[in-house]
């Protein structure tokens, strides 16, 4: 049986990449993380990741055409068949346009936004880390269980190098600008469910699961699966 098709928005430590891991092993879905596409990129130096490499130390977004055409190639492999939990994209309207086009019919199942205040948030960030390997997320408060080697895959967890004073307060400016309205946008679709990010991770993957599962029985009238009859 399929999955969802779920984006995830959120500001900079909101707990995206948490919540977005757990949702994808709840529902067996991938996860499809533009920001972990491009630090991989960059670790092996590919095309996309030399694009991508300025923009991401000044906390800038990189250019449309090198995310879009990322993503579709992406969700062309047979795994987002089943479903998929976009985790960084859309980012701003010209990304959201063009992944409803991409899509088409089979369109986002729902876009899930956690809300989280801004102070939390820079704490938040403060205190995180990631595996370089697989995206793995940490923190200083939930390290791995071993010497900083992360618990999935043996690769190094560490502070991201975008995780700077300066490049933060750049990023959180671009969320409001850029990806903000998008709240809007999918609101206008129908397509949108904001829940509370504050508190234990568990909480809120409680939270999301609830929210998410009462949305789409609702729109199916009682399964994902009717959802998606009706949507093509
Ligand atoms: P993230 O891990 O999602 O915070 O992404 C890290 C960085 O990758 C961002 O600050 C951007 O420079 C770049 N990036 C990730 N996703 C996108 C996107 N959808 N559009 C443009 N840039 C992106």
């Amino acid at each position: 049986m399929p999955g969802p098709r779920l984006v995830i928005l959120g500001k900079q430590g909101a707990g995206k990449g948490t919540q977005a891991q757990r949702l994808a092993a709840h529902y067996r879905i991938p996860r499809i993380s533009t920001g972990d596409m491009f630090r991989t990129a960059v670790e092996h130096n590919t095309e996309a990741g030399q694009k991508a490499q300025k923009y991401m130390e000044a906390g800038e977004l990189v250019p449309d055409d090198v995310v879009i055409e990322m993503v579709e190639e992406r969700l062309k492999d047979s795994d987002a068949r089943r479903g998929f939990v976009l985790d960084g994209f859309p980012r701003n309207a010209e990304q959201a346009r063009a992944l409803d086009e991409a899509l088409g019919r089979k369109a986002v199942d729902l876009v899930v936004e956690l809300e989280v205040p801004t102070d939390v948030v820079l704490r938040r960030l403060a205190s995180r880390r990631v595996c370089l390997n697989c995206g793995a997320p940490y923190s200083t408060d939930r390290p791995p269980a071993q010497n900083w080697t992360c618990d999935i895959c043996g690769g190094a967890v560490v502070q991201r190098e975008d995780d700077t004073e300066a490049a933060i307060a750049r990023r959180l400016d671009v969320y409001t600008r850029q990806t903000e309205p998008l709240v809007a946008y999918y609101l206008g679709q129908d397509k949108l469910a904001s829940v509370d990010g504050t508190g234990q991770p568990d909480q809120v993957t409680g939270r999301l699961l609830r929210g998410i599962d009462s949305r789409l029985n609702r729109r199916s009238g009682g399964t994902v699966d009717g959802d998606r009859e009706e949507m093509g």
